[in-house]
């Protein structure tokens, strides 16, 4: 009966240890479901992981490539910046050295170039776009100091006769000593002679009221007629002679420097229609 009672006792304890075993197996088998779950979602994530770090390898490679393609371009600039700084010291070494040389000739080459664009080349005189410049700036200084400014326009007596009595090229000569008789006839640094145009000639006179001008047309005549240029066609004289007319104005805001410029040659005008060979203001 004891055995019996204890192999009773056993087979439960048996049994009750095989229900405990079972239990930690399906624990176990639990456990292992989780751990592979776990396992699985590791590698899903480290392919994502090994995903991420390939795309970031690619881009620092990438990165460095360029890296070293602007340290390449940058090597270029440098080294061209170097050629152009050591050109530069060689063209600033070569004008410090001929500088004097080279200032002169750029002075003189741009008064030639002024000069062509002021002077008559015929007679040497102001030009006429010289002359239109000077008057009016004569205009206004004498406007600012509240001067009179007269102007002599002037013109050779039958000039077509003496071209057609003594050929083109004399009567070019003849121009350019009328045109320096003019010139050797005035005085003050501000007074100008010019070319008006044709075998008209002008002369501006600053700070100079009719009375003066009236002597310079006078000093003009009288060189003029000194130069004795014979003109066997004048109708006046046996000589070149001029007709001039003279205008003078105070300039203001009521007049203006063609005003001046109408006036001269309406009295030269007059001085033809009266004779010429004289000198009307
Ligand atoms: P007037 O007394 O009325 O002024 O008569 P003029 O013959 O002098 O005037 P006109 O206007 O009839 O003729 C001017 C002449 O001047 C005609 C033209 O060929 C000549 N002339 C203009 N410029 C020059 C030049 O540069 N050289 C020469 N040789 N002749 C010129
Ligand atoms: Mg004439
Ligand atoms: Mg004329």
């Amino acid at each position: 009966m004891k055995n019996s009672h204890t192999i009773n006792q056993n087979e439960s304890k048996f049994l009750a240890q095989i229900a405990l075993l079972k239990q930690q197996v399906e624990e176990l088998k639990i456990e292992n479901s989780d751990l592979e779950m776990t396992l699985l979602t590791i590698i899903e994530h480290g392919d994502a992981m090994e995903a991420q770090l390939e795309e970031a390898n690619k881009q620092l490679h990438a990165e460095i490539n360029e890296k070293k393609i602007a340290e390449a371009k940058l090597k270029t600039m440098i080294e061209a910046v170097y050629q152009q700084k050591e050109d530069l010291e060689i063209i600033i070494e070569t004008l410090t050295e001929h500088g004097d040389i080279i200032d002169t000739q750029l002075l003189e080459e741009l008064n030639e170039v002024n000069n062509l664009a002021t002077i008559d080349h015929l007679t040497g005189l102001a030009n006429r776009r010289h002359f239109d410049q000077s008057l009016t700036d004569e205009w206004r200084r004498c406007l600012r100091e509240n001067q009179p400014l007269s102007l002599i326009m002037t013109d050779v007596d039958f000039f077509k006769l003496y071209n057609d009595h003594y050929g083109h090229q004399m009567g070019d000569g003849c121009l350019t000593q009328v045109a320096q008789a003019i010139d050797h006839s005035i005085r003050r640094p501000a007074d100008m002679a010019a070319r008006y145009g044709g075998e008209e000639f002008a002369v501006i006179l600053p700070n100079t009221n009719t009375e003066g001008a009236f002597n310079v047309a006078v000093k003009i005549q009288d060189t003029v007629a000194r130069l004795k240029i014979l003109h066997a066609d004048s109708k006046v004289s046996e000589y070149i002679t001029l007709s001039l007319g003279i205008g003078t104005l105070i300039p203001s805001s009521d007049n203006s420097p063609i005003q001046l410029i109408c006036e001269a040659d309406r009295l030269l005008y007059i001085a033809k229609q009266k004779g010429r060979n004289q000198i009307i203001y």
